[in-house]
């Protein structure tokens, strides 16, 4: 096995909490439950051929359009109208950073290794997510989807992380907690460690890269 010279982190979940408790306030405040999302995620992808919620993430689409097919979709589940207005809010405002990842991050860092970001994430929201934690300070690359144009899984933009870190993707790894964006890195040729919590992904990456 190739020498790790790089860590790709996602950001979502790994190096924030778990983005369940976002979904749970979603539903508290507007009534639209995490199946509900689904369900019209799923009704809109059959009707216009592709997801909003995808085609938002490569920034084909803005967050205002997506959040009114959205609202569309949801419409026809609901017993009342929507109101997702504060979307952003809410799910920004349920994710903290998470302390032990960051401080992991450094320390890599420090040890020499190579530190990229690679997130599927929102154009908008790139000044939310960037005050949440040290990006700069840790990270010399940050590839998000929105503005490359492509998001993980596909097989693009592990091509895009690679070639900008100027390394072979065996000597690449990614920690990111769905398991299809580690599947996708293995098949781009790169390691993965499939986040699960701090511990498990903490002691596995370890592992891989002694
Ligand atoms: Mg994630």
């Amino acid at each position: 096995m190739a020498e790790i010279k790089a860590i790709i982190s996602d950001f979502g979940g790994v190096l924030t909490t778990p983005l369940l408790p976002s979904f749970i306030s979603l539903q508290n405040e507007i009534g639209v439950s995490p199946e509900n999302f689904g369900k019209a995620l799923r009704a809109i992808t059959e009707e216009d051929g592709v997801n909003p919620l995808y085609a938002m993430e490569r920034g084909e689409i803005t967050e205002v359009a997506f959040l009114e097919r959205l609202d569309a979709g949801l419409a026809p589940l609901l017993d009342h109208e929507p109101h997702l207005h504060r979307f952003r809010e809410i799910f920004i405002g349920g994710l903290d950073a998470n302390p032990q990842m960051i401080e992991l991050m450094r320390e890599l860092k420090a040890e020499g290794l190579r530190m990229a970001m690679l997130t599927n994430n929102v154009r908008e929201w790139e000044p939310l997510w960037r005050a949440m934690l040290p990006v700069d300070e840790i990270f010399e690359l940050v590839i998000d989807s929105a503005f490359v144009g492509c998001r993980k899984p596909e097989p693009r933009i592990y091509e895009i992380t690679v070639e900008q870190l100027g390394l072979p993707a065996e000597a690449c790894i990614l920690v990111d907690d769905m398991l299809p964006n580690c599947e996708g890195a293995r098949e781009a040729g790169m390691s993965a460690v499939h986040f699960r919590d701090n511990d498990q992904a903490i002691a596995e990456l370890r592992a891989t890269i002694a």
